[in-house]
């Protein structure tokens, strides 16, 4: 079949928390470890290469109190992506550890949602509880690529490639997009943050962060429908996808390939 592509996840950074930090409304008893691990994503194929999120740096590991385990440019510079000349940036939102390295990528288009800039330029950012998980400085970068013709808006389902396209879903922010790729295996969704954590999809339970609690539960249907098999949906912070996923380039640790077959 034409234009599969393969997929990496890169693990970037680290968090430990609480069982019930990670879902809404938790019990606060729930007190077992449940960490999260950062990632961004390269989609590699038909002559391009496609960076999914852009993660955060040492400026957000120092104010959130987050661990970077590898910079996102040492993690893509290893499976032999130069952030330097990457054509196309897929933003899935523009939280801050999905959004914060955007002036490591100097040549690249930036693809998001409409809903998504929209929200964080408006009105709703006027509410704390609403900004938390944003940074100023993050959304002027995406301001300023504007004025540059750097970004591409999407309203919607769209197709990038032939076998590569982005839906919003909304539900965890206004603009939230999940990206679906074919691959050897069939069609992989990279969920983002539609899906934290396997637990979020497996008890169809959202993670506490979420403007639309009916758009979140939508979103999971919405991801199994576009998703081969429920082998085929990636979580956008599970530790357990790099024990799902065989390790890429000569064991590079914190990398996997996400179109081949999970493991067991
Ligand atoms: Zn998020
Ligand atoms: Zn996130």
């Amino acid at each position: 079949m034409s234009d599969t592509y393969e997929i990496y996840a890169i693990r970037y950074g680290h968090h430990d928390r609480k069982a019930h930090e990670n879902f809404l409304f938790g019990d606060p008893h729930d007190d077992a470890q449940m960490p999260l691990d950062y990632f961004v994503w390269a989609i590699i194929g038909a002559g391009r290469t496609f960076v999914l999120d852009t993660g955060f740096g040492p400026d957000m590991e120092k104010k959130r109190g987050r661990r970077i385990v590898r910079p996102v440019a040492d993690g893509l510079k290893a499976i032999g992506v130069d952030p330097a000349t990457v054509g196309d940036v897929i933003l899935s939102h523009m939280h801050y550890d999905h959004a914060g390295n955007i002036p490591l990528f100097p040549k690249a288009r930036f693809h998001i949602q409409d809903a998504e800039m929209n929200f964080v330029t408006g009105r709703s950012m006027c509410h704390g509880v609403l900004r938390h998980s944003f940074e100023a400085e993050h959304v002027g970068h995406m301001v300023h690529r504007i004025f540059e013709d750097r970004v591409q808006f999407h309203d919607g389902p769209s197709e990038l490639a032939h076998g590569l396209t982005l839906h919003k879903v909304g539900g965890h922010t206004k603009g939230l997009q999940v990206t679906r790729v074919r691959t050897r295996r069939g069609w992989v969704v990279l969920a983002s943050d539609a899906a934290h954590l396997y637990a979020n999809l497996e008890r169809n339970h959202p993670f506490p962060i979420v403007v639309d609690v009916d758009d979140y539960l939508e979103a999971f249907n919405t991801i199994r429908a576009l998703a081969s098999s429920e082998a085929h949906i990636v979580p956008g912070h599970d530790p357990m996808v790099l024990q799902r996923y065989p390790l890429a380039r000569g064991g590079l640790a914190g990398v996997v390939r996400l179109d081949a077959e999970p493991k067991g």
